[in-house]
């Protein structure tokens, strides 16, 4: 028998109690009842018969898929179990806000399956939580982990947000000493990206306006230079207690890196229900579209092909030089074997030209079967990605 493909599968919950300054995801607040959104995603759960395949990762994001009832995100995993062979050892993730998670909710995720909680806290700092539009305090998320710790859940992710307006690299120096008080599994941190049309951006420009104040206070985003302290410090005190670094944002205890992350960076086929989610099947990369009521409204009407837009489909070409990005964003970077195991060709002779230039700008190194990022490669990694775009 043929052995079956691999599939991870995205669910996106795109409603949110507020919105928070910095988000610009498809998120929508005032959406009080969302039974119908629901009901569309379990039609589109339909639509799709894929026995060839083997699905090892599940993953609800949003959103705050934490804020809508867990019975419905219940009754998807019900319906995802009847239609999709799963494995055994399916990765299944949720995201989590502190402030819209109960004892309840946290103990019908694990009956239902789910194994792996991703928490969305961003920073220790009360003060600052607030300054970014967050609902939830630092006391909050530690009931919520305390909670969840309690319920049995294993394997965490804290969400962690640096370059924030007002942090300084003191306060990441405190904030990490007692995240790791806490030994999650796995660490996410991403850098602060202000971007046009939020409140954010809104709020910088009118304190930029006056002199870096707002409302008689200060708010200024840290330096760049801060910025990458701040990185650097995180990534050498967390690889220092044994974590593993594994993608620029990413660190991991050993076999707990997120599956569902690591199949995008390989390239592994993955599809996406809801709204904005995008799939990735078949050399096909495709999109549904953002508004909730159309997508409803489409898939009531059996239109479900409207929903989708195709972003590209890939040619051999399109696939390898996609494969060295997506590769590249991995500590570990790409393994030569393996790419000439996909593609049958060797990556060194293919690129000549694009890693020649980067190893001579010292942005990458070979590294016996790998090629990866150096460390100036890390801070500049947009650069690096440039070229196989
Ligand atoms: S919780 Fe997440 S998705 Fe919702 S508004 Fe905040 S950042 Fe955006």
């Amino acid at each position: 028998m043929d052995k079956k493909k691999e599939l991870g599968i995205y669910i996106h919950i795109p409603f949110c109690k507020r919105k928070c300054f910095y988000c610009d995801f498809i998120s929508y607040t005032g959406y009080s009842e969302n039974s119908e959104y629901i009901e569309a995603i379990k039609k589109e759960i339909e639509t799709y018969k894929l026995n060839d395949y083997i699905v090892t990762s599940i993953y609800i994001g949003g959103g705050t898929p934490s804020y809508i009832n867990s019975f419905y995100i219940e009754s998807i995993l019900k319906n995802i179990r009847e239609r999709f062979n799963l494995s055994e050892d399916c990765e299944i993730t949720i995201e989590v806000n502190p402030g819209t998670v109960t004892f309840e909710k946290l103990k019908t995720y694990k009956k239902c399956g789910i194994n792996r909680l991703s928490i969305g806290l961003q920073t220790v700092d009360n003060e600052l939580l607030k300054l970014i539009g967050r609902i939830h305090t630092y006391e909050e998320f530690i009931n919520t982990y305390k909670m969840a710790k309690e319920i049995g859940f294993e394997n965490m992710n804290i969400d962690l947000i640096i370059g924030i307006p007002n942090q300084t690299l003191e306060d990441i120096k405190k904030e990490i000493e007692k995240i790791i008080n806490l030994r999650p599994s796995h660490i996410s941190t991403y850098s602060l990206i202000v971007e046009e049309g939020t409140k954010l951006a809104e709020m910088l420009d009118e304190a930029s306006n006056s002199k870096g104040m707002l409302n008689g206070k200060r708010f200024e985003l840290p330096s760049e230079e801060t910025e990458r302290k701040m990185y650097w410090y995180i990534k050498n005190k967390l690889e220092e207690l044994g974590y593993n670094h594994y993608e620029i944002s990413n660190f991991a205890i050993k076999g707990k890196e997120s599956r569902h992350n690591v199949n995008c960076w390989k390239q592994k086929e993955y599809i996406g229900l809801g709204v904005a989610a995008h799939s990735y099947l078949d050399k096909v990369r495709y999109s549904n579209i953002e508004s909730v009521e159309s997508y409803v409204k489409n898939i009531k009407n059996g239109k479900i092909l409207l929903n989708r837009i195709i972003q590209e489909t890939q040619n051999l070409k399109d696939m390898k030089k996609e494969y060295m990005l997506l590769g590249l964003r991995k500590i570990d970077g790409i393994s030569i074997k393996d790419f000439k195991y996909k593609f049958s060709e060797n990556p060194i002779f293919i690129f000549r030209n694009e890693l020649n230039k980067l190893q001579n700008e010292e942005l990458i190194e070979i590294d016996g079967d790998n090629i990866k990022l150096t460390n100036k490669g890390i801070d500049l990694a947009n650069l690096v990605w440039q070229e196989f775009i």
